[in-house]
């Protein structure tokens, strides 16, 4: 064994800076904190190939006293804790006082900055030099604020520089990083270069639209169209932003973020409950997408877990997951068939009234020369340009026309009135701005479901005697559970007796399922019943047991609906909870606006 000698300054460094700076993105991250700990209320940052070569953070906040600047890049030195109840109150980004010593160690660093309070005009600049890190000070031109550069990250850990990937790869996560920091304050402008190209500019925003307009720059504005907007609040707790529909899932967990008093997370907890919120609308395997904040005291959630602190700790992590689950889950179960009707029909409704008869369409007058004018606005539904809006509102006028015969005196619904059954599977409606199809199966099954789950929970789901009771032939383990589960079973709605060794007897079912094929529907249930054994288990997997039930009680294609019953379910669609997406959170129901099916015909270009 060697004998004991202690570590230089440098290297003391480097071995902490394993934990913090992984790579250009999260020297990055470390600054933007800094800088919004300083109160800046404007960022710039410039980055060379992916950050390897520069990566410079300007920012408008306080600033550092000239007599500190040194003192900032050594470690454990901050501004932000002074004793263990600080600690327990956190409320900057930063405090472990590592970030700016870590980052020095193993780059070309300079900081400069004028502080708030400082007497002189200019700014001081420091920067570290050899092992010891021994900080130079100097006098600088530099208006209020804090310039920090880091050139040549790893030039001196040759192994680490190896393991990063190509420019491309890790400028792209510095963009992640911008990008999160930019959902989490909003009241602050962003610009983003690379190698001199302007990547992003986000100008502070004041009012909600703004505000919508930045999610829907970050995240794209697919994701923004079809979104809801939360704000709800519990016991201390306040959660709000925007959550995706469940039709706009997606295949990877890669548009998911959530804040806890403004600092970007990634947790177990946070996951399970987002994901618990969504188990009975969304698709297998898929993903939702959501942009939230989650807000309570600094003290019931504890930051000081993990070294670039993106885990945290709830001090009441039930209470957290209950309160989240349980608005995301109302917040989903309300959204309804108008929610997701894209903004864009808005628009365009508005267009036809504001244009008076001018839309946008008028340009593909010419288009389609063979047809007179007069030919075309005889065919109300497939007009030419010129006389499109003429058109839209004579199809207005018919819609209301067939409101007030269905007794809504008031506006179309939003997924309007049927207009045919397709192949037996579809319903065709249409409403004030387009085609919808309706996946009749689907969303009748998500119907039965719903109102069975309701039933169930107020103890009023209604039975109803089979004419003749319906003797099923079944193996000796079903028949043991069906005896054993009798009970529970009934509590589903499904009265049944053993009657021999092998053999049951159903009497009752849920009048509700009373068009399904019961001994089919039994049987799966029963097998669902088998499968989950013990009592609390079935009452825990209720739900997957309505499921199940409901989908034999639903409309089997091929089955004839009358108009009347096509506007009946889309009535129905329209009042229920989670409509959009039928029990396995495939959707029910497509929306084609009359836009889009002018493109198809590439009307008006
Ligand atoms: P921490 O953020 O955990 O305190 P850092 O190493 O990141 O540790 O920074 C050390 C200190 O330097 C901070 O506590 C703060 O006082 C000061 N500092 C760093 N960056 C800035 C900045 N952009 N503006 C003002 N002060 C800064
Ligand atoms: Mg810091």
């Amino acid at each position: 064994m060697n004998r004991i000698n202690r570590l230089n300054q440098r290297l003391a460094n480097q071995i902490a800076a394993g934990e913090v700076v992984e790579r250009p993105a999260s020297v990055i991250k470390e600054l933007l904190e800094n800088s919004l700990d300083a109160g800046a209320s404007r960022l710039d940052i410039d980055v060379e190939q992916g950050g390897v070569k520069l990566m410079r953070v300007k920012d408008n906040g306080v600033g550092i006293h000239k007599d500190d600047l040194a003192l900032a890049l050594s470690r454990h030195a901050t501004s932000k804790i002074a004793d263990l109840e600080d600690l327990e109150n956190i409320a900057s980004l930063g405090f472990r006082g590592e970030a700016l010593a870590s980052i020095c160690s193993v780059s070309r660093l300079a900081m400069l900055s004028r502080a708030e309070t400082a007497e002189e005009s200019g700014g001081w600049k420091v920067a570290t030099e050899g092992q010891d890190m021994e900080a130079k000070l100097a006098p600088v031109a530099h208006l209020q604020g804090t310039s920090v550069e880091v050139r040549d990250l790893f030039f001196n850990t040759p192994a680490r520089k190896k393991f990063l990937k190509t420019e491309k790869t890790e400028f792209a996560r510095i963009d992640e990083v911008v990008k999160r920091i930019a959902l989490s304050r909003f009241d602050v402008q962003f610009t983003l270069q690379h190698n001199q190209r302007t990547i992003h500019k986000l100008l502070a925003t004041t009012s909600e639209q703004e505000r919508q307009r930045r999610v829907a720059l970050v995240c794209g504005p697919a994701f923004m169209e079809n979104s809801v907007s939360v704000d709800m609040e519990g016991p201390g707790l306040r959660l709000w932003g925007w959550v995706s529909l469940p039709t706009f899932s997606r295949s990877q967990a890669d548009l998911q973020y959530f804040y806890v008093n403004g600092r970007i997370i990634r947790d177990k907890l946070v996951t399970h409950a987002v994901k618990q919120a969504y188990r009975d609308v969304l698709f297998h395997g898929r993903h939702p997408a959501y942009v939230l904040y989650l807000e309570l005291a600094p003290s019931a959630v504890d930051v000081n877990v993990h070294p670039a602190k993106h885990e945290v700790r709830f001090r009441d992590s039930r209470l957290v997951h209950d309160f989240l689950f349980s608005a995301l889950h109302k917040a989903l179960a309300e959204v309804s068939p108008a929610d997701r009707l894209p903004a864009q029909q808005a628009a365009m409704l508005s267009d036809v009234a504001a244009e008076d008869g001018q839309s946008v369409y008028s340009q593909g007058q010419n288009s389609q020369s063979s047809l007179t004018l007069a030919e075309f606005s005889r065919a109300s539904y497939s007009s030419n340009g010129a006389s499109r809006s003429f058109d839209r509102n004579q199809v207005q006028q018919q819609l209301a026309a067939i409101a007030s015969l269905h007794g809504d005196n008031t506006e179309v619904p939003p997924l309007g009135y049927a207009i045919a059954q397709l192949h037996g599977i579809y319903i065709l409606a249409q409403n004030s701005a387009g085609l919808i199809i309706v996946d009749m199966h689907a969303a009748h099954e998500r119907i039965t479901y719903e109102r069975m789950k309701l039933a169930c929970q107020n103890e009023e789901l209604k039975m109803q005697p089979l004419l003749v009771p319906l003797s099923i032939a079944v193996s000796q383990a079903e028949a043991d559970c069906a005896e054993a589960q009798q009970q529970v079973l009934l509590g589903f709605g499904i009265e049944l007796e053993r009657v021999a060794e092998e053999a049951i007897v159903v009497r009752q079912i849920p009048s509700i399922l009373r068009d399904s094929n019961v001994e089919q529907m039994v049987r799966d249930v029963l097998s669902d019943v088998l499968e989950y054994g013990s009592s609390d288990r079935i009452q825990a997997h209720q739900d997957e047991l309505l499921s199940t039930m409901a989908c034999h009680g639903s409309v089997r294609a091929n089955r004839h609906l009358t108009i009347p019953e096509m506007n009946a379910l889309l009535r129905d669609m329209e009042a229920t909870e989670r409509s959009g997406q039928c029990n396995h959170g495939r959707p029910t129901w497509v929306y084609q606006s009359l836009l889009e099916l002018d493109k198809l015909f590439l009307r008006g270009q």
